[in-house]
């Protein structure tokens, strides 16, 4: 399998995951058609599922372009139908194939109240949309902190290697607020050194790891919710 980001908008990333043995590509959060069709016409990939995590535009607002150009279905939470078609309902426990390989939809509201993941065991990666981002979390948009906290402790309950595939590139901005949080974390002020320099030299910085961010994000160490919530305030109004 082979995933690639496509940068669009101002920082968002929409995943393009690829199986050469089968020839099938799947987009999660197309935000826009046609950067996504010009990155898979580009590979002579052929697009056959468009997947979204929650409904806000910046994730859904491709949908029916790419679906008018290539016919593939769209697979998405029931909220996305506020913004575009949806062929493929999915809730927690759905079992989905895309690009040939099976994800298990898991619910986690909080930034959205429909707000779900894709987690691809077999290879070892999870796409959580605007809920966990490298060294931070989403915004709580229409759920709670108790949500949220939840959400985060679940994805950390992963294997440490898996991979984790985030809809923005918030990382140095929440790398500021992680060393501001926890001054005394070594990982955390290392982690911010190497995160400014692949930023310096306009690099991505994800995807990240459950062993990464068990070591460096504020919001997943934090060690109950109350703290959580006192961190996601914190941070809300944090200026770097
Ligand atoms: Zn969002
Ligand atoms: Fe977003």
């Amino acid at each position: 399998m082979e995933i690639v980001a496509v940068p669009v908008l101002t920082d968002n990333y929409v995943w393009l995951i690829h199986n050469a043995e089968i020839g099938e590509t799947a987009v999660v959060d197309p935000s826009v058609a046609d950067p996504v069709l010009e990155a898979t016409a580009a590979r002579g990939w052929r697009l056959t599922q468009i997947l979204n995590t929650h409904w806000h535009p910046d994730h859904t607002g491709g949908n029916q372009g790419i679906q008018t150009a290539t016919g593939a279905p769209i697979i998405a939470p029931a909220e996305a139908e506020r913004v575009s078609k949806v062929d493929h309902i999915v809730r927690e426990g759905d079992r989905v194939t895309v690009a040939g390989r099976e994800a298990v939809v898991w619910e986690i509201p909080a930034h959205t109240n429909g707000h779900i993941a894709y987690y691809f065991e077999g290879e070892g990666m999870i796409f959580v949309g605007d809920t966990m981002f490298a060294m931070g979390c989403g915004r709580l948009f229409e759920g709670t902190a108790e949500q949220m906290y939840r959400n985060l402790r679940r994805i950390a309950a992963l294997p440490e290697d898996v991979h984790i595939y985030c809809g923005h590139e918030y990382t140095l901005a929440n790398a500021r607020f992680a060393a501001h949080a926890e001054p005394d974390n070594d990982a955390t002020a290392d982690r911010l050194a190497a995160v400014s320099a692949l930023r310096d030299e306009g690099k991505i910085t994800l995807p990240t790891t459950v062993a990464q961010e068990l070591a460096t994000n504020p919001f997943v160490r934090a060690p109950n919710v109350e703290e959580f919530a006192r961190l996601r305030r914190d941070k809300d109004s944090f200026r770097s």
